[in-house]
């Protein structure tokens, strides 16, 4: 914190996760003793980088670009990049911190990083978004490569932005590197089933999580906040699983219709149209909206799905959700919960599943991704799905397996900490400690 008091929220995730996984250190020392934590919460490198990029009446821009590559101990780097204006140092550090052991969960050879820009895509017309992409690449061109580092999207980078990055990165090295960036559309070396994979990954997971508790999936209620990428796709597989999504929001405001909400309608309304979500009531006029987006945790569900970005649920929505009844909480979103918000759920008997672990779906399929790429196949969209199911069920299982090792198996963040810290430590130790 003395060295870098400007960055909270990697700050606050780092805190989190030690905190978890001290019942591991004390059991097993030789992490403190080999120096493992010291280094483990420094990234390898953390690249910034001027991004020059001329608007559509001539001007100069200039934003400023990150690259942070977290850790490399069981796989070349793997993680987003994030177009949004709160982009910086400290952000960058944390989901690069985050997906290390996100990554590491999901059981396949992939480190961790994380990047992005400051540079905000809404109101840019297609011409600026390529130019600034095609100068972001050129940039970050040097610092990555199929087996050193591999972006991928997260908010405001989609696969338009992942098509002009890749264009560009071909254009530099004068190669089809397909591998060296995922997300890229299915017609040029994307996976099926990656734009879904984070979405249904999440459903998965709390699928699992009932079963463990006996619970169902099918007949539940459930509000799912944002209604971009993630919440769309969670909001699809609920619904085709049998349960009844009420209500989902965006950065105006939430909808809430007790009866249920049509996805299709917010597909097209948000994928489409890159409209309002309160267009919806203009095709469903028997619905509630509301300005107030964290209005939506006091909707009575019994699971909550918070999936639209960081520090979006706090104490005081954690409390409401508890006094309505939920019973399930899963972070589509990295880190929505509030560390106050996550402890009321835990001292209430909620089911909690964490970001690093409900919405590792994502990476899992940019992985297979990486992998069809290498060995230039291309799977069909249920192969792929078939995997993610997998793919969730044994995450599930290894989060509650290293939980029961310290716990009575309900607290799967201590679960997910500690099984994702465990095999990149151990990586570490068996490549040698300098
Ligand atoms: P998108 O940009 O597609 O969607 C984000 C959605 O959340 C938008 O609907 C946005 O509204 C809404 N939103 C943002 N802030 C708020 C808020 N404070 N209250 C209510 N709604 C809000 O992003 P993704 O769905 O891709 O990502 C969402 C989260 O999931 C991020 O934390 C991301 O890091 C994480 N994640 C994403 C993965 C992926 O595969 N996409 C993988 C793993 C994690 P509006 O439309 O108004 O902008």
């Amino acid at each position: 914190v003395k060295q870098d008091p400007n960055e909270p929220e990697f700050h606050q995730a780092v805190a989190v996760f030690l905190q978890s996984i001290y019942p591991l250190l004390e059991k097993e020392p030789q992490y403190i003793e080999k120096g493992i934590l010291k280094q483990i919460v420094e990234p390898e490198r953390v690249i910034t980088f001027r991004v020059t990029w001329v608007d559509d009446n001539g001007k100069t821009q200039v934003n400023r670009g990150y690259r942070v590559q977290f850790n490399s101990a069981i796989g070349p780097f793997k993680g987003g990049l994030r177009f949004h204006p709160s982009v910086n140092t400290s952000i960058v550090k944390f989901l690069g911190f985050e997906q290390t052991f996100k990554n590491s969960l999901t059981g396949q050879p992939i480190g961790g990083g994380k990047g992005g820009s400051n540079f905000d895509p809404k109101g840019k017309s297609d011409n600026e978004i390529m130019r600034f992409c095609q100068s972001f690449m050129t940039e970050l061109a040097r610092y990555i490569g199929p087996d050193i580092d591999v972006p991928a999207g997260d908010l405001g980078v989609g696969a338009r932005e992942i098509g002009y990055m890749f264009g560009q990165y071909k254009r530099l090295r004068g190669a089809y590197e397909a591998g060296v960036i995922t997300g890229k559309a299915p017609d040029f070396g994307g996976s099926l089933g990656r734009t879904e994979a984070t979405g249904y990954g999440t459903i998965y997971f709390v699928q699992e999580m009932l079963k463990d508790n006996r619970m169902r999936l099918e007949g539940s209620t459930i509000a799912v906040s944002g209604s971009g990428n993630v919440s769309i796709y969670a909001m699809e597989k609920a619904s085709q699983l049998g349960a009844r999504v009420v209500a989902c929001s965006d950065t105006t405001g939430y909808i809430y219709n007790e009866k249920g909400i049509d996805v299709d309608t917010v597909k097209e309304i948000k994928l489409k149209r890159k409209g309002r979500i309160k267009e919806y009531l203009d095709f469903h006029p028997d619905t509630t909206y509301s300005e107030d987006c964290a209005g939506i945790w006091s909707v009575p569900c019994g699971i909550a799905l918070p999936c639209a970005t960081q520090n979006e649920l706090d104490e005081e929505h954690a409390i409401t959700l508890v006094k309505n009844g939920v019973k399930v909480v899963a972070e589509g979103a990295n880190m929505p919960c509030t560390p106050k918000a996550t402890e009321v759920f835990l001292n209430n008997g909620v089911l909690f599943g964490p970001a690093k672990a409900a919405n590792a779906g994502g990476v899992a399929v940019s992985q297979l991704e990486m992998a069809q790429n290498s060995m230039r196949l291309k799977w069909t969209f249920e192969e792929v799905d078939e995997r993610l199911q997998d793919i969730m069920k044994s995450i599930y299982r290894n989060c509650v397996d290293a939980t029961k090792e310290f716990d009575n198996a309900t607290n799967l963040i201590q679960g997910a900490n500690i099984a994702g810290f465990k095999k990149v430590a151990d990586a570490m130790i068996a490549q040698g400690v300098i």
